[in-house]
């Protein structure tokens, strides 16, 4: 089944905002073995969007819009595929009500231009949209399928997952799953390195290495005729490239280095607080992005100045003196301090250089101490963290995480 992606939207062609959902189908499309042959953006102009949904209907089978179904004069999408495929736009009543109670529970009064939204193309399927007011659509005329999504990306990736995906995946004679195996630790040439064997005699289920700010990211991808065929050859990869990489990988699939952190502290039943300098805060606002944090994660200060380290973490005014803000024992005093302050199982620490300017030979940008305190002791961690201060600073918050992991596994 060769695909196309047509985004309508002004805003796309003007360069305010970027063709995610396109990025988003591609992905999908491709986990389903469809092939995505062209991307098209066309503003909101009616003639121009007919032609173009004439154009990818002569050589695409599935063409998939997204946008262009609101309330609006500008939003035409509708109207240029139902011109398109010489079909005639008629009430759907179900939409209609779905429209009008979608108004009646956010308690607004429906405007009149909203009942247009209950409009398809006729003989068209409905997709109902459980995120706001535009319906999305299944078409299918002479052999083609036309599929019209919304254009915010929070209607339109429920309703792909939902609504598309299954309609989808029972047209494609093959399927493909995949599984993501979260690395965090070792960079991806190290990966490969270690993976060397597997990535040689590869078929299917394939693996491919992704390199992602301070994490590697691994897909195993596997092609089968049955959902039961395809979950058992990433099992079994998966189980060999644990194997090998052992602690290392982290988590699967969409779970991030924070989430991991928290539940790891959760199931332990462990506290932790976090003093950060260069970091800004950027480690606490980590955790806290994980829903239920508040169950481990009590407690952060910025001390960003030599004075609030001394103040608020009693960090000796001598230990400043004599090794410097940016040193293994400022680390050491920090994580220990915030730890009392705190009453916490685990304390945390960064200070480190985030350039551009406060290098110097001895300590260059980019050199971070981390330090971790816990009931049976401190310790404290070197690194030299390459790149720009946002990416110094963001690979600090990544390896300071990394190291709670790791000593809680320990
Ligand atoms: P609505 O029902 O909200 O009017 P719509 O289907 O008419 O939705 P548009 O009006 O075209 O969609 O776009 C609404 C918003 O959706 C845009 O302002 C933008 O934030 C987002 N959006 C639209 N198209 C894309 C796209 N291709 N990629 C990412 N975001 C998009």
């Amino acid at each position: 089944m060769k695909s196309e992606i047509i985004a309508v939207g002004t805003e796309l062609l003007l360069g305010n905002i970027v063709n995610s959902n396109a990025q988003y189908l591609s992905q999908k499309l491709a986990d389903l073995g469809i092939d995505v042959y062209y991307h098209v953006v066309v503003g909101d102009n009616f003639r121009r969007a007919v032609e173009t949904v004439r154009n990818a209907l002569e050589r695409s089978d599935l063409v998939i819009t997204t946008g262009g179904l609101g309330p609006t004069d500008d939003d035409l999408t509708k109207e240029a595929v139902a011109e398109a495929l010489g079909l005639e736009l008629v009430a759907h009543e179900p939409s209609i009500k779905r429209i009008e109670d979608f108004f009646r529970r956010i308690d607004r009064p429906m405007p009149e231009s909203n009942r247009k939204q209950g409009y398809i193309p006729a003989g068209s399927m409905v997709l109902e949209n459980d995120n706001g007011t535009a319906p999305g659509i299944a078409v299918e005329k002479n052999g083609k399928l036309v599929i019209l999504l919304p254009g915010p990306p929070k209607e339109l990736v429920p309703m792909f997952h939902e609504k598309v995906l299954p309609y989808l995946s029972k047209r494609t004679e093959s399927m493909i799953q995949s599984r993501m195996l979260r690395i965090v630790g070792i960079g991806e040439s190290m990966v490969q390195e270690m993976l060397r064997e597997l990535f040689e005699s590869q078929t299917n289920p394939t693996i491919a290495p992704y390199a992602k700010e301070g994490e590697v990211h691994l897909r195993i991808t596997a092609k089968t005729r049955s959902e039961a065929e395809g979950k058992q050859l990433i099992d079994e990869m998966s189980e060999k490239v644990q194997a090998i990489l052992k602690e290392n990988i982290y988590g699967y699939d969409d779970e991030t280095l924070e989430a991991c952190v928290i539940k790891q502290l959760l199931q332990q039943k462990l506290t932790i607080s976090v003093a950060e300098s260069c970091t800004g805060g950027m480690i606490a606002s980590r955790l806290t992005e994980v829903p239920g944090a508040s169950g481990s994660f009590m407690n952060g200060a910025i001390t960003y100045s030599n004075a609030s380290k001394v103040k608020l973490l009693n960090v000796k005014e001598e230990t400043l003196v004599r090794f410097g803000a940016v040193s293994e024992e400022t680390a050491a005093e920090m994580a220990e301090g915030i730890r009392q302050l705190s009453g916490t199982d685990i304390g945390l620490s960064v200070t480190g250089i985030a350039g551009p300017d406060g290098g110097s030979e001895e300590k260059p940008v980019g050199l971070c101490f981390i330090g971790i305190a816990t009931g049976s002791g401190v310790r404290t961690f070197k690194h030299i963290f390459m790149g720009n201060r946002n990416k110094i600073r963001y690979n600090a918050s990544t390896r300071a995480l990394d190291i709670v992991r790791r000593t809680i596994l320990q």
